[in-house]
């Protein structure tokens, strides 16, 4: 398949700067090449006109709950100990694999309105979320949150290790499994070491939340007599790639700490606002050459699945903690949901460039909110909203065209969703 689109403009995220005008030629779903003169003789399947477009590579939601959206807007203004203890976990007993694969469905149509080709999930019935990224055609790391609270742990192991063994590299190789120990809070010692053995049998790479709230750090300096960052070197999870949603109350030794190892913070900016848990220190860890990545966590605590909405708060929050209008750029957010990704989740994308997989997302240049084009990089992060997302492409196919989801069907989605919440929340 080779699709020519024609006369778009596209954010090269490397270079910081906006190209105008020129043609992208998608093979497969390789970006083939990216020129600007007028090749007539090429057989494409499809000619695009994108003269009222702007590229960019498609966004990496670090950090989510898919199957949380049954809980949106059930639980709201509590702190995170009480909404997870009294709210939250007493209906997770209830969900159902079905309640978590329509959920996660609508969750990822959320994402790709959002320009989203990429997300890192963590939740239950794993195999289920995993079918509906293959189904939807995007990307996803998805890992199995795990916990020693109660539950035979092994067997809790060997579920993981069976579905990764049939579900790791499906999808055309966008699907990968990785095990997700919730938190040190939720995880004795002696699991997590547990589920690190494991990992060394599955890609060497795990997902955890890693210090979101003061009370965590507190506990475990109490239980332990050190910070998490030390507590988790401990373990020996720094000889590994963690994937660390929230890390907010990371000081400024344990950013130092972690600026040579393959750490990389996840940064959930309004779910840490809703939840009060506190501020990252986004501005060290750039200038320590964290590669940060940038999610919005489920939809019950943040409440949406809105990348622009998180790259937009996540920019100008810091400018008002810092007192400082300089910190954390429109082009420091794109790169955590772009190029930082890329490297975070090992995915050969993160960037329109010749020889980069072809995800792309799209937006409408001709909208409000990107009149008049004084700069198109600040228009993306601190004008633009979701309903300017026209298109997305993922390993070199249109899941999303006009604004329209082609891989799913939404209204049966809303529909079942909304059968199965009144379900789930009214018993
Ligand atoms: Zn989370």
């Amino acid at each position: 398949m080779n699709i020519l689109l024609k006369n778009i403009s596209y954010l090269d995220v490397t270079n910081e700067k906006i190209v105008r005008n020129v043609n992208i030629h998608i093979q497969d779903n390789i970006i083939k090449e990216i020129y600007s003169e007028d090749k007539k003789l090429f057989n494409f399947d499809y000619i695009i006109d994108c003269s009222n477009k702007l590229a960019s590579p498609a966004f990496t939601n670090g950090h989510t709950h898919l199957g949380m959206t049954q809980m949106r807007n059930y639980a709201d203004d509590l702190e995170l100990m009480t909404w997870l203890n009294e709210k939250i976990f007493p209906v997770e007993a209830r969900l159902t694999s079905e309640d978590i694969y329509y959920a996660s469905l609508l969750s990822i149509i959320e994402n790709i309105k959002s320009g989203v080709g990429n997300v890192c999930d963590m939740y239950d019935s794993i195999d289920r979320v995993s079918d509906a990224i293959i189904e939807s055609g995007i990307r996803g790391s998805i890992s199995m949150g795990l916990t020693s609270v109660s539950g035979d742990v092994n067997k809790k192991l060997d579920k993981l290790y069976s579905i990764y063994k049939e579900y790791n590299n499906q999808g055309s190789g966008r699907l990968k499994i990785l095990p997700g120990p919730h938190a040190i809070y939720t995880c004795s010692k002696e699991f997590l070491k547990m589920v690190l053995d494991l990992s060394e049998k599955m890609d060497n790479r795990l997902n955890i939340h890693v210090s979101e709230t003061e009370t965590e750090v507190n506990n475990c300096i109490k239980e332990n007599g050190v910070r998490p960052i030390e507590y988790l070197n401990q373990i020996g999870f720094m000889d590994k790639k963690i994937i660390a949603a929230h890390c907010v109350h990371l000081n400024k030794e344990e950013i130092e700490f972690i600026s040579d190892k393959e750490f990389y913070p996840i940064y959930n900016p309004t779910s840490n606002l809703k939840l009060a848990s506190g501020f990252t220190d986004i501005d060290y860890m750039l200038k320590n050459k964290i590669k940060v990545g940038i999610g919005t966590d489920g939809s019950s605590s943040n409440n949406n699945q809105d990348m622009i909405e998180e790259m937009h708060i996540g920019s100008i929050v810091n400018k008002a903690v810092n007192s400082d209008p300089k910190s954390v750029k429109a082009i420091d957010v794109l790169r955590m949901a772009t190029i930082n990704a890329a490297e975070i989740f090992d995915v050969d994308n993160g960037e329109i460039k010749e020889g980069k997989l072809a995800d792309i997302c799209m937006f409408d240049l001709d909208s409000i909110s990107f009149t008049p084009q004084n700069n198109l990089i600040s228009a993306l992060v601190y004008s633009a909203n979701r309903s300017d997302v026209t298109d997305l492409i993922v390993d070199g196919k249109f899941i999303m065209r006009n604004r329209e989801v082609l891989s799913l069907d939404e209204e049966k989605i809303k529909y079942k969703v909304r059968e199965l919440s009144e379900k789930l929340l009214n018993c």
